[in-house]
């Protein structure tokens, strides 16, 4: 016996999508169901492979199988496809399992010719409206079956309007109409070299196919690479009964949320038209009506779709997004999906429906996608505002906010430090932009993906960011940028918004972020379900206290270089780095002393009770100083102008201080340990620094637990000597003061060799953690500026790389590299403490190995915290599905 191609409505159900798509699935459901869906059959995407497999050609037994089920069809509506006394019209609709659009349109009112059409126009006697069917079906099946420019037929049926002085295409009366279908017959005869079909089942056969090779249209190719849906799904194919909208005034068509989309509300959602058919209503060719318009124009049919609206809706058990059309009074109902919502919905549905019992809090927490909280977590646009969008670019980092543009960093910095609101538009950023880009609202570079400089810095600090916005010109020099013929000055207010990637003129009403009750309560839940905890990684008491305030269950990292780069601390630092001799060093040193005890009595009394790793001095002692390549452009001017001797002198000197600290690949070299090892007194004064600030507080009577985190370590002797050198100075504080402090020593993990050696390192480490941004750029060998500039995005878009390693972490090698560290430190010491501190700790697939490595906790920025939460429990209920 031939496979089975095809399936009537009533054959199939809501778990056959694979088979039936989407929509298919979904009418064979609610057929199941006993509502009101007009008759019809599903091709299976099965069918749609074998056409692929077989050349072009319906597979065998499929199109007889199609006209039995037709026969079917006709015998539930007692007409007949092509019968001029009752003829049957149908509607053939692409599905596949997910929906997809770039796909084929649907065709309507399919099996209409000369005849037909005079049958219905005497069976309806209603001519306007078989004409007017007529005319959409030439129009959709040329330009969907046969590729007809859709302006040819658009400009006809405007150029009827104006003839006949129509207002809308409702006003056409049926000789405009006719007219029109000579016309639009004449422009497929012209464009094809062919009649129009006028034999019904001629046309079905070709729409069938349309569909099936819209399959591999390069926009629905385009869409899938983008959205990763497998291209050997298939299509399925829909033929449906016709209902008509377009009869008059007791009809009409419509779609519908069964909650509000953006905000969540329970209360019917959705626009309808009367006197419409199909698409009419998402056209745009009339003003649509708000669906609660359809209680009072017609409210017996508002009332039964209302209550079909709540039947789909428990069935599913899920928010449906549904279509339905009005025939002369009667309701049918022609698809339902599960509706695609924002981030605000989705939190307050999934809440809400545990609340009425439709889901239970699993489920709640499975339901909202964790990514899509982050939204939630910054100042958005309302979205309710109406704006003038003047370029758009790639949503590098999320959040809206306003100010006045400014072109280079310093300026950021100073009228930022004045008090304005302003955002550094730039071709792109440098990390010598960086203090610009603290001191900024916002960052909008006309360059640039979503790894570069810009975007990286703007996630790490939580400013809202767009980048490679290319329409816009920015000149530096003039301080403006252009837009066509739009210029922004400095100083002019401009908008933009990292969510969307939009960069508006102007102010724009905002909505603060804020935990919202609802979001309060799911991650309360989350948090009962996660096994992993959430730190942050925050420099400062602000952040920190933002992190305590997000759910942060301490700090995973702090690192303490960046307190060293402010402006009252620079000089110190920079005359320590140059001294000459160890008297004035340790003077530096003593002052800089003074900066960081505050600096952690800050942190430390923010995360009170709670753990706060800190990171000793990490980067290169040069980044502390004035670039190389600067410093030989000023020396050479000086010379070439015969400037200040003494500013001269000074300079020179400098410059050969820099010139001898270069390195060629300051990534591997003089670093972390390394320089701790070799440029005693930094991490000394660092430990002091935070030992004399727990016991200050502990006096004070508030609980700190400080563990001091020792950077890039690859050989075991590296810690074991710092590790020594620093806890003398911990025990010595903490007899000077009296007070004994709970703490831990321990190290980052970001050195190949350092995880193969992880039975070694764990002798002297209570914790570790994965700093896995060097781990990966270690791991691969690539130093990820360089490769993020030059290479990695091509990487990516060609599939060499599945993703960016830098965003997700890399299962098969660093992930390994962990897996590795993980089983051997446990050897020597089974109750170690595991994080991870890399940008990675914050993004849910990275969790989700997290999670499957037994770390004791996950650390990101402040405001990922949330996301990390629902996420870390995301991955706990999906590893318990799996192990059952
Ligand atoms: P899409 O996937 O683009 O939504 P659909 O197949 O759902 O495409 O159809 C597009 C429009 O045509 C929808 O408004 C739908 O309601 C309408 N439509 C489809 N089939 C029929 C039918 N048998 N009778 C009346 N309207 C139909
Ligand atoms: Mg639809
Ligand atoms: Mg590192």
């Amino acid at each position: 016996m031939a496979k089975k191609w095809v399936y009537l409505f009533s054959e199939g159900s809501a778990d056959m999508r694979d088979l039936l798509g989407g929509k298919g699935a979904g009418c064979a459901e609610m057929t199941r169901a006993g509502l009101p869906v007009p008759p019809g059959f599903t091709i299976t995407t099965e069918a749609c492979n074998a056409y692929y497999d077989s050349g072009e050609r319906f597979p065998d037994g499929m199109w007889e199988q199609a006209m039995d089920a037709l026969k079917h069809v006709e015998g539930q509506t007692g007409k007949k496809l092509g019968d001029a006394a009752n003829p049957l019209l149908v509607s053939v609709r692409s599905g596949a399992k997910f929906s997809m659009p770039g796909m084929m349109d649907t065709v309507l009112n399919l099996g209409l010719d000369p005849e037909t059409v005079a049958g219905l126009a005497k069976l309806t006697d209603n001519p306007r409206f078989a004409y007017d069917a007529y005319r959409r079906f030439i129009q959709m099946f040329g330009k969907i079956v046969l590729d007809i420019a859709p302006e040819l037929f658009e400009d006809q049926l405007e150029a009827a309007k104006q003839h006949s002085g129509s207002k809308t295409d409702a006003d056409l009366d049926s000789d405009s109409l006719k007219t029109l279908v000579t016309t639009f017959k004449g422009i497929v005869k012209k464009e094809t070299g062919e009649d129009f079909p006028d034999e019904p089942y001629k046309q079905l056969e070709q729409a069938i196919m349309a569909v099936f090779r819209s399959w591999n249209n390069s926009r629905a190719i385009a869409y899938r690479n983008n959205n990763n849906i497998p291209h050997s799904l298939g299509t399925a194919v829909n033929v449906q009964t016709m209902v008509f909208g377009n009869m008059g005034n007791d009809s009409g068509t419509g779609v519908a949320f069964t909650r509000d989309p953006s905000t969540g509300e329970k209360k019917l959602y959705g626009e309808y038209l009367l006197n419409a058919q199909g698409e009419d209503v998402v056209a745009g060719i009339r003003t649509p009506h708000h669906i609660s318009e359809m209680e009072r124009e017609v409210p017996r049919v508002y009332q039964q779709f209302a209550e079909i609206a709540q039947r789909l809706e428990q069935h599913y058990r899920d928010v449906q997004d549904m279509e339905f059309t009005i025939e002369r009074g009667k309701l049918y109902m022609l698809q339902t999906r599960s509706g695609k919502r924002g981030a605000d919905a989705a939190v307050k549905i999934a809440v809400d429906m545990v609340q009425e019992g439709l889901i239970d809090k699993q489920e709640a927490v499975m339901r909202v996608e964790a990514a899509q909280i982050d939204q939630l977590l910054h100042t958005r646009v309302d979205p309710n505002a109406k704006y003038k969008v003047i370029a758009r670019g790639t949503n590098a980092a999320p959040g809206a906010a306003t100010g006045q543009a400014v072109f280079t960093a310093a300026t950021a910095e100073e009228w930022g430090k004045a008090g304005k609101r302003v955002i550094l538009v730039r071709p792109k950023t440098d990390p010598e932009d960086y203090q610009g880009m603290i001191a900024s609202q916002a960052i909008l570079t006309s360059t640039g993906g979503a790894t570069s400089h810009a975007a990286v810095v703007a996630r790490g600090v939580g400013k809202p960011c767009v980048v490679g916005a290319e329409a816009i010109h920015v000149d530096e020099v003039a301080k403006r940028f252009s837009v066509d013929s739009v210029v922004v000055n400095e100083g002019d207010m401009i908008t933009v918004n990292g969510t969307t990637g939009e960069v508006i003129l102007g102010e724009v009403p905002m909505i603060p972020p804020e935990i919202s009750s609802h979001l309060g309560q799911l991650l309360s839940w989350a948090d009962d379900f996660r096994k992993l905890g959430v730190m942050a990684n925050a420099d400062y008491p602000r952040d920190s206290e933002k992190a305590r305030e997000l759910g942060a269950e301490g700090i995973g990292l702090c690192r303490t270089e960046h307190m060293f780069m402010e402006v009252d601390r620079l000089p110190i630092v920079q005359q320590m780095i140059l001294a000459k001799d160890q008297d004035t060093r340790q003077r530096c040193l003593d002052k800089l002393l003074e900066f960081q005890r505050q600096d952690f009595i800050g942190i430390l009394r923010v995360m009170h009770g709670l753990p706060v790793t800190i990171r000793l001095i990490d980067p290169p002692l040069h980044e502390f100083l004035p670039s190389y390549e600067e410093l030989l452009v000023e020396v050479t001017t000086l010379r070439c102008t015969n400037g200040d001797p003494k500013r001269l002198k000074e300079r020179e000197e400098l410059l050969d201080e820099v010139a001898q600290m270069r390195e060629a690949n300051p990534m591997l070299g003089l670093r972390g340990c390394r320089l701790a090892i070799l440029f005693p007194g930094i991490t000394e004064m660092q430990v002091r620094a935070i030992f004399e600030a727990a016991c200050i507080l502990q006096k004070e009577g508030v609980e700190v637990h400080p563990e001091i985190m020792i950077p890039l370590v690859g050989h075991v002797n590296e810690l074991r000597i710092e590790r020594d050198k620093l806890e003398k100075v911990a025990k010595a504080v903490m007899q000077e003061q009296g007070v004994s402090v709970d703490y831990k020593f321990g190290t980052m993990i970001e050195i190949p060799r350092a995880c193969l050696v992880a039975n070694q390192i764990a002798e002297y480490a209570e914790f570790f953690s994965f700093g896995t941004n060097d781990l990966t750029q270690m791991g691969f060998g690539f130093s990820r500026d360089d490769a993020e500039g030059k290479f990695l995005l091509k990487y990516v878009e060609d599939g060499i790389l599945p993703f960016n390693p830098f965003q997700t972490l890399d299962r098969d090698g660093v992930g390994e590299l962990m897996r590795i560290a993980i089983e051997r430190a446990k050897t020597t010491r089974p109750d170690i403490k595991l994080g991870i501190c890399g940008e990675h700790g914050g993004d849910p697939a990275s969790i989700e190995l997290c999670h499957e490595l037994g770390l004791t906790y996950v650390s990101c920025s402040p405001f990922r915290v949330p996301v990390a939460r629902l996420a870390a429990a995301q991955a706990a209920l999906t590893k318990g599905e799996k192990d059952r």
